[in-house]
């Protein structure tokens, strides 16, 4: 079966096919190929009330999410355990990189499609694996980009609409913005600070890459570029490094600056101007888009892969997901 698999996704480069197999009395284990990439899906002992097509629908479409965001899936095997608890829903997820790279996330045995199809935190957890592992005072950096990406690799895979993306990001990136007493991203590790600050630090980067390169390049590429140099999550970096490959890749001097700017120091971000220059209203209950403002395109660049690529680099169209009809492109 393994041979019969491996060979299926050489033929194709965005394939899927799905084997479930009984492991013991209550345990159930399914296989997803995302292009070469093999996702283990084993759900623990206990009840869960749901279609295994649901599940399978699930962590594919967070799959499809994070493939689109980077060309392909992070890394070339993870194995996802579920925990079933009693109720709805998608909560507490953790991933590990250590030994064999495994994402543990609890779901509700009585949660319904629609309730998968809104889950961000499972790509949340994919987007981890994307990343190298880094000193724990940089926790910031792995949480933000979790933060950062997770929407804007839906949105690629229309599994999440642009508008809400921007109408959560106008609303929840305050709470990364320094308070009184902050002594820099390395040194202050709030809940605010390590995950908006940190994703407010990705939003900076990617802005000044886009700029730099007239939209040729985000922060994407500046991630590709350091997961194709082997830094994922299986590894130990120091993010140094990492850095130095993102700005490298991109051929712009971003990332490093910016973090020499950050670690160390409360530094503040006047978000409201931002907003305006990305040509993003926001009045509470939704947002508008300015396409006249200074970095309007720097702002569609964020979902409208098509016209943003790079040169050389390949568009990748993710493959419509048939799990939730109704559900429509952004
Ligand atoms: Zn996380």
């Amino acid at each position: 079966m393994a041979g019969f698999l491996a060979r299926t996704a050489l033929a194709t480069p965005f394939f899927l096919v799905c084997i479930s197999l009984l492991l013991a009395k209550d345990e159930m284990t399914s296989s997803l190929l995302i292009g070469n990439a093999r996702i283990d899906i084993r759900i623990e002992s206990g009840t869960l009330r749901i279609p295994t097509k649901d599940i399978v629908c699930w962590v594919k479409s967070a799959a499809e999410s994070v493939t689109a965001y980077y060309g392909h899936f992070p890394i070339p095997q993870v194995l996802i355990r579920i925990t079933p608890f009693k109720g709805n829903g998608v909560h507490s997820g953790m991933t590990f990189g250590d030994q064999r790279a495994r994402i543990l996330i609890r779901v509700g045995n009585e949660t319904s499609p629609a309730e998968f199809a809104i889950d961000w935190m499972l790509t949340h957890e994919m987007v981890h694996l994307a990343f190298p592992s880094v000193d724990e005072k940089h926790h910031w950096i792995e949480e933000g980009l979790a933060t950062y990406v997770e929407p804007i690799a839906r949105i690629r895979a229309g599994n999440l609409k642009a508008e809400q993306m921007w109408f959560d990001l106008v609303r929840d990136m305050p709470q990364g913005l320094p308070q009184a007493g902050d002594r820099g991203l390395d040194h202050t590790h709030t809940w605010g600070r390590t995950y908006w600050g940190g994703a407010l630090f990705c939003l900076l980067a990617d802005v000044e890459i886009r700029r730099q390169t007239n939209n040729e390049k985000g922060l994407e590429h500046a991630l590709r570029g350091i997961l194709d140099a082997g830094g994922d999550i299986r590894k130990e970096w120091n993010l140094e490094d990492a850095l130095r490959i993102g700005d490298r890749t991109v051929g712009a001097n971003v990332l490093e600056p910016l973090y020499t700017r950050m670690k160390d120091n409360p530094v503040n971000v006047d978000l409201g101007s931002l907003w305006t220059q990305l040509g993003v209203q926001s009045d509470g209950a939704g947002v508008r888009f300015d396409d006249n403002a200074t970095l309007a395109a720097v702002r569609r660049c964020h979902h409208h892969k098509r016209i943003c690529a790079a040169a050389g680099s390949r568009f990748f169209q993710a493959s419509r997901s048939i799990c939730w009809p109704g559900r429509g492109p952004p």
